[in-house]
């Protein structure tokens, strides 16, 4: 560790704050090997220079993970980060299911399900017969002369 214990890793003021790029800088640096590369912790391969990586949080935000230096990491954005994040999400809802079904709370889908239409009244003909409009008969008009 070339830095100076005065340097305080970064920590951010919250969550949505955007990564310094001194700070992105340092993950990187950490994460060079002895020629000089910068490798992706996930697998383990050379993040070649010019590819899209990706400034993860070791431990997720969502799991209470901290926004900063030291919880920060540098993956390949494809496949790694791409792969972690989908795994993340599912194990997030594999928990949440398990902890609804320990607690008793019923987490079913069809629950939130509209009731939906009516059925309609069954039909009989092509085309529903006309209401008249007065009652009685239609006659003639008598032209008086
Ligand atoms: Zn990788």
């Amino acid at each position: 560790m070339a830095r100076s214990r005065k340097a305080q890793s970064w920590v951010a003021k919250h969550h949505d704050q955007a990564i310094p790029e001194s700070v992105k800088r340092h993950i990187l640096e950490r994460q060079m090997n002895a020629a000089g590369e910068v490798i992706c912790t996930d697998c383990g391969n050379v993040i070649r220079p010019g590819q899209v990586k990706a400034f993860d949080h070791e431990t997720p935000l969502a799991d209470g993970g901290e926004h900063s230096e030291a919880n920060l990491r540098a993956i390949h954005e494809k496949p790694c980060h791409a792969i972690k994040t989908a795994a993340e999400a599912k194990a997030r809802t594999k928990a949440r299911s398990q902890f609804a079904a320990v607690h008793g709370i019923k987490t079913s889908k069809s629950e939130l399900r509209s009731a939906g239409f009516a059925p309609a009244a069954p039909q009989h003909r092509a085309t529903a017969p006309r209401t008249p409009k007065f009652e009685g008969d239609i006659m003639a008009r008598r032209i008086t002369p």
